[in-house]
């Protein structure tokens, strides 16, 4: 594997580098940064917490070198978590000065956004729709974009945002640089791909093999009477680390934190109906630590990079089966090693073989009396009425 000297990034950028202590570049780092720096356009997948954000990061503030105050490279994502986060790496990223970040997403006012594009950031960050929403208003111009990165490409069409993405690209020039990045690469994104990309080079980690190799993958079989008890157990038996609890539903999420709360554990919840401010100082909280049990829907956790994260627990199964690796990633992040928790009841069992597809091989359940982790066991702490070891 190259060296970040070998491949090819300024002086500037190792400098960055070595302050924020990457010593390494991850394997998708090292095939991808160099085509980047290149100009070329360029197709990359790796699973997820691979650290794919620095493999376009990296060269774009290299390829922008200084401030320009004109929009010069875009990034196409498909949550506002998510937004913030990339923002957040461009800034670690880029010396002091050197380039300015701007986020636009939705589910929040428009006041903060406008005062940013007002200062001409060089790069925009944005989910599709509220970028076309600035379109429309006439406060962005994509006609000085010279570079096009679509992160997390898969999720985007997942999502459903091909047309919004299309209207998107149609306002960026011709002569650009085009990269998409993603966990996975099925015929959609192939689709897009061609449509946009203009010779891609291809580079890819572990194609086939999309699952997190450093997470350890428990199953348990349960009903949904259990579930609330064996999550309590679960708390209980993980110690220190922060735990992530994925329900299907917003409902679900909320009535799940009410009940953790109503047996004093301090659980937090984010999802579709809360309100974006909150679902902000909520996840800073979370990553700070200040409390240790989150509860989330799949569309409200999505691309979450919290290295606390020691494990996740599936309280219901994903309504798709992607999301179980996506859901799994947000533990084991960036090389540590990490645990998921997935409940599955008899009416799970057909959406259970589909996961296996995915993660080409057979998953394992263990009845719950069985001990459920090899952590080393917390102090015992109380949990209302029902009684733990159920
Ligand atoms: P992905 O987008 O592939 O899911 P991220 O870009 O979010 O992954 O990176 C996951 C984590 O790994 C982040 O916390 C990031 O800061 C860290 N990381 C990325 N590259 C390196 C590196 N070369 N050395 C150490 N940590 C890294
Ligand atoms: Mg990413």
């Amino acid at each position: 594997m190259n060296t970040f000297v070998e491949l090819g990034l300024s002086k500037q950028a190792l400098a960055r580098l070595k302050g924020i202590g990457f010593t390494e570049p991850t394997e998708i780092q090292s095939k991808a940064i160099r085509p980047m720096l290149d100009g070329c356009d360029v197709m990359a997948s790796a699973q997820t917490g691979s650290g794919k954000t620095a493999a376009y990061a990296l060269p774009v503030i290299d390829r922008l070198g200084k401030r320009a105050k004109t929009c010069r490279a875009l990034v196409l994502l498909p949550t506002r978590e998510l937004a913030l986060q990339v923002k957040a790496e461009f800034e670690r990223f880029g010396a002091h000065g050197q380039i300015k970040t701007s986020v636009l997403y939705g589910g929040t006012g428009y006041g903060n956004q406008t005062r940013e594009l007002r200062a001409g950031p060089d790069v925009i960050v944005a989910t599709p729709g509220r970028l076309l929403d600035f379109i429309q208003r006439r406060m962005v111009d994509l006609s000085t974009v010279e570079m096009l990165i679509l992160d997390e490409a898969d999720r985007l069409l997942d999502l459903g945002f091909a047309p919004q993405i299309r209207k998107v690209i149609e306002r960026v020039p011709t002569r650009r640089q085009t990269a998409m990045f993603s966990a996975t690469f099925d015929l959609r994104v192939e689709r897009l791909a061609k449509e946009y990309l203009t010779d891609p080079v291809r580079v890819g980690v572990c194609a086939k093999r999309i699952e997190p190799a450093s997470i350890e993958q428990q199953f348990h079989k349960t009903n949904e009477d259990e579930k609330d008890a064996l999550l309590l157990k679960l708390i209980s038996d993980a110690g220190q680390g922060s735990i992530l609890v994925f329900t299907r539903t917003r409902r679900k999420a909320k009535k799940v934190a009410a009940r953790l709360r109503a047996a004093a554990v301090e659980a937090q919840e984010i999802h579709g109906d809360v309100s974006q401010n909150k679902r902000e100082t909520t996840l800073d909280h979370y990553r700070k630590g200040k409390f240790n049990v989150l509860v989330a829907t799949d569309v409200a956790a999505r691309g979450l990079d919290i290295p606390t994260i020691s494990h996740v627990v599936n309280y219901d199964l994903p309504q798709s089966p992607s999301d179980y690796v996506h859901r799994i990633g947000r533990t084991g992040r960036a090389g540590r090693s990490g645990c998921s928790h997935t409940f599955v009841c008899d009416s799970d069992h057909g959406s259970l073989r589909q996961i296996e597809k995915i993660v080409g091989r057979t998953l394992m359940s263990r009845p719950i009396s069985a001990p459920l982790s090899s952590i080393k066991r917390a102090p015992r702490r109380h949990f209302g009425r029902r009684p733990a070891s159920r």
